[in-house]
C-alpha cells in the first residue's frame, strides 16, 4: 500500500486492499441462483456453513450477518433473516426487530473496525429495484469513504480473494464482539 493511496482514501483504513476483483466475478454472473427456490438460495444455505467458511460475522435468533461475497466496498455486510422471504413486510415483528438490531450492530462494528466516513444501508426489493437475489430479503450495510468510487489504484495490490475476505471476516467478527 503506497502512501499516495492512503492520501487518496482520505485516511488509512483496515480493509483498503480489498474490493474490485469480487465485483468482477459478480459481473460475470457466477453464483447467481438459477431460480427463486430455497434449494438454490445462497442466503438459505450460508447458515449451514461454519462462520469462517460462510463468512458469517454474527448469528441471531431470527437472522444473521454475513460479508457480501461481491462487495461494493470492503466490509460490505448483509443482514438476512433465516427465513426465505422476499419482502420486508413478510417479516414477523420479532424478525423485523432483530433485523433492525443486527443492522445497528453492523454499523457499530464497521465504525469500530474501519472508521468509514459514511455508510449506506438499505434493501433492494425485487429485481427491478436492483436486488441480485430478490427471493430472499437482505439489507446492505456499506461503509463509504471519500473517493471510494475511484479507488482503482488499489487493484494492483489486491491479494487473492479467499485470503482477503477471510481477513475482513476476522476484523469484523472481532469488532462485532467488542460492540453491541
Ligand atoms: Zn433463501
Amino acid at each position: 500500500m503506497s502512501e499516495q493511496s492512503h492520501d487518496f482514501a482520505g485516511r488509512p483504513d483496515a480493509f483498503e486492499r480489498l474490493w474490485t476483483p469480487h465485483r468482477m466475478v459478480y459481473i460475470g454472473g457466477e453464483n447467481k441462483p438459477d431460480d427463486d427456490s430455497v434449494a438454490s438460495c445462497p442466503f438459505c444455505s450460508i447458515p449451514g456453513r461454519t462462520d469462517e467458511d460462510g463468512l458469517i460475522v454474527a448469528r441471531g435468533e431470527t437472522g444473521y450477518v454475513v460479508l457480501n461475497l461481491y462487495p461494493y466496498n470492503p466490509g460490505h455486510l448483509l443482514v438476512c433473516p433465516y427465513r426465505h422471504v422476499s419482502s420486508y413486510t413478510d417479516l414477523s415483528k420479532d424478525e423485523r426487530d432483530e433485523f433492525g438490531e443486527l443492522t445497528a450492530h453492523s454499523i457499530r462494528a464497521l465504525q469500530l473496525a474501519s472508521r468509514p466516513a459514511g455508510l449506506n444501508t438499505g434493501t433492494n426489493q425485487g429485481a427491478v429495484a436492483g436486488a441480485g437475489i430478490a427471493a430472499h430479503l437482505h439489507q446492505h450495510v456499506i461503509p463509504r469513504w471519500m473517493g471510494d468510487s475511484n479507488f482503482f489504484p488499489i487493484i494492483a495490490e489486491t491479494k487473492a480473494l479467499p485470503q482477503v475476505l477471510g481477513e475482513t471476516w476476522k476484523l469484523l467478527s472481532d469488532a462485532w464482539e467488542r460492540t453491541c
